[in-house]
This record gives structure tokens, sequence and C-alpha cells, in this order.
């Protein structure tokens, strides 16, 4: 699926370019996400505020993140979107520490969701 090369989101098929950066999607980003790896989906929010926060937190402690929009139409407001966070499968135990830890010290709302 294809990726913005300026904030690294993934977005369905259908789409062509990043709402938020308005610039053309590109197949791969190999030199900044290891795209071979197996990626597992860990968590989900609402919002592309909360899925930064998220981002920020796992690549603080170098762990390769992808976000995931999953709206097929991402140009429409946030309503009913779902942003995923995905880390490779080796990571997948090291990630839901930090985000456990990060909702119980309030650094995490907690409207998201463990998807594992
Ligand atoms: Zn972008």
């Amino acid at each position: 699926m294809p990726f913005c090369p300026n904030c690294h989101y993934e977005y369905e098929a259908s789409v062509k370019a990043c709402p938020e950066c308005k610039i053309d999607l590109v197949e791969k980003l190999d030199d900044v996400v290891p795209t071979d790896e197996d990626f597992v989906e860990v968590y989900a929010t609402g919002t592309r505020l909360e899925a930064d926060v998220i981002r920020g937190i796992l690549e603080e402690e170098k762990l390769p993140v992808l976000v995931r929009d999953t709206r097929i139409f991402p140009v429409l407001p946030d309503w009913r979107a779902e942003f995923v966070i995905a880390v490779p499968a080796a990571q997948e135990a090291a990630a839901k520490k930090l985000l456990e830890e990060a909702r119980a010290d309030g650094a995490l709302g907690g409207e998201g969701k463990f998807l594992r």
C-alpha cells in the first residue's frame, strides 16, 4: 500500500496523495521503515493527533513504526477515522509495554485500543 514520503503514513491503495502533506504517495519507504519485515497491528486510535503521539513515543525508543490511515477517503474529516499502529512482529512486546506505560502515566489518552 502507498506511503506518504513526508509523514510516513500508509494509505489505502485507492488514495493517491497525502491529505495532510498534499504530496503524491510513493510505493515504498525502505530507507525509513523496513517494509520487508513482518509488521503486526498493535493499536488503533481515532485521531491523527494521538497517532502522532504514539509514533513519537515508539520512535523515541528506536522502534520502527507504521501508521495506517484506514480511511478510503482520507480527505473527509476524522469522523470515524481509525489510525492503526503497526510495528515489526519482533518488537510487538516492547511496543505494547511502551504504550501501556504511556497510558498509565497519562501521556496517551484512553480513547485508543489495543488490537492484540
Ligand atoms: Zn503526509
